[in-house]
């Protein structure tokens, strides 16, 4: 992480966020949820909202002004996303979000490969979007599905990982940043072993490309995942990466209009990449914003935003830790701004219900993350996730919140 070159205003960043100014049970909203989903800045709003006013019509078919302007919009929507991961436009497709960004790769890539005897490396930190297309894989070629395990702090166990990459493996898939524990994973270290295995990766990058700069040529992975809504964008927008002879390999995993090139009865000859992937009308209005959204965060200066998110992260894990009885998930030195935990005597979703009451919105849950429950022994823990839009003095008043409900609930 680079230094800050210039001071940011970080009030006046926030005030670009309307609902960051709203009362929730009477008191002002406390937005620590950001890793579940972004808050929209007005120039997202904004973009979505002038599309729908001046522009809307569908991409890739009519002639007419507005189908070219729409067209140009969702275009340049790709390109920008592409600028800022640093990949080529053509090789991202466009979609929903990491849900079916892995689904594609599951059906598409993994499904027509993979033979009994394979296997999948996965990590225990996983998201449940990372695991269940897998074993759906699985249960369909036989493949088997094999772990790597976790130290005390939430980081990966290298050693052990590495120890998994046997002949076998034909992928492994890991987050880059755990929803759950902020762990940052090195994975472009992880991507070279298995690239000098002949082990195809993927990564799942939704909790990295809202809060560090990303530069997916330089990890040197296969695949890489994004979902728009946690960037700050519209939900319902998202985008696989993947390098272009993989492409070039995969058939379509959905059909219909927009990803051929010609139909007859007798067969289909289809689009070229990233178009054969993208059957059916877009989520055009979304990537628009997501588009605003790329502007926006580059604007500030992805080095900023980290720098800004790791100082909010230092302070509310220096707080919390004076709280009696409560318990920190996840102490990686390379960290993200999510921050696990339980108090004593206290159920989660108790703490995040009397939280909620006073204003602060955290998550409560298993967070789609059974294994990493499993592993630590609890159903569920509590979870404040911060962005930059956030503020010191908020932090006081969530621990001041939850030092006052702990004592309700003890
Ligand atoms: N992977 C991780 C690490 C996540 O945190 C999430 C969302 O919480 C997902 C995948 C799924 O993202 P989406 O529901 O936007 O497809």
């Amino acid at each position: 992480m680079n230094a800050p070159a210039v001071a940011i205003d970080w009030n006046a960043v926030r005030a670009d966020f309307p609902l960051l100014t709203r009362e929730v049970h009477g008191k002002p909203l406390i937005y620590f949820d950001s890793a579940n989903t972004g808050q929209k800045p007005e120039a997202v709003i904004a973009a979505v909202d002038d599309f729908y006013r001046r522009h809307n019509a569908n991409v890739s078919r009519a002639v007419h002004a507005l189908g070219t302007e729409a067209t140009e919009a969702y275009e340049g929507a790709r390109t920008k996303l592409a600028k800022f991961l640093n990949v080529r436009a053509d090789e991202l497709v466009l979609c929903s979000g990491t849900t079916f960004a892995l689904n594609l790769v599951a059906y598409s890539w993994a499904l027509p490969r993979l033979r009994p005897g394979d296997a999948i490396v996965l990590t225990r930190m996983e998201h449940h979007a990372n695991i269940v297309p897998w074993q759906l894989v699985a249960q369909r070629t036989g493949a088997t599905i094999k772990v790597a395990e976790i130290d005390e702090l939430g980081q990966l166990d290298l050693p052990q990982l590495y120890s998994l990459l046997t002949p076998e493996v034909k992928l492994l898939a890991l987050t880059h940043v755990s929803n759950v524990l902020g762990t940052v994973n090195p994975v472009r270290e992880i991507c070279r072993e298995a690239r000098k295995r002949g082990i195809v990766s993927l990564i799942d990058g939704s909790q990295a490309a809202p809060h560090r700069a990303l530069d997916i040529a330089a990890i040197g992975c296969d695949f890489y995942a994004i979902t728009g809504h946690k960037m700050n964008g519209p939900t319902g927008t998202g985008a696989l990466w993947a390098r272009r002879e993989h492409l070039a390999q995969m058939p379509p995993f959905l059909g219909g209009g927009e990803m051929i090139k010609e139909v007859r009865f007798e067969g289909t000859v289809f689009n070229d990449a990233p178009h054969k992937f993208e059957a059916g009308t877009p989520n055009i209005a979304g990537f628009v914003g997501l588009g605003a959204a790329v502007d926006y965060l580059s604007a500030l200066g992805m080095s900023h935003i980290e720098a800004r998110e790791q100082a909010l992260l230092d302070y509310a894990t220096r707080a919390l830790s004076e709280v009696p009885g409560l318990r920190i998930f996840g102490r990686a030195p390379e960290k993200a701004a999510v921050i696990s935990f339980l108090v004593e005597g206290a159920h989660a979703h108790d703490l995040a219900t009397l939280l909620d009451l006073e204003g602060v919105a955290i998550r409560s849950g298993h967070h789609c993350a059974h294994p990493l429950m499993h592993h630590f022994g609890v159903p569920a823990t509590c979870r404040a996730s911060l962005a930059y839009y956030n503020t010191f003095d908020e932090v006081d008043a969530f621990v001041a919140a939850l030092t006052k409900v702990r004592t309700l609930l003890a």
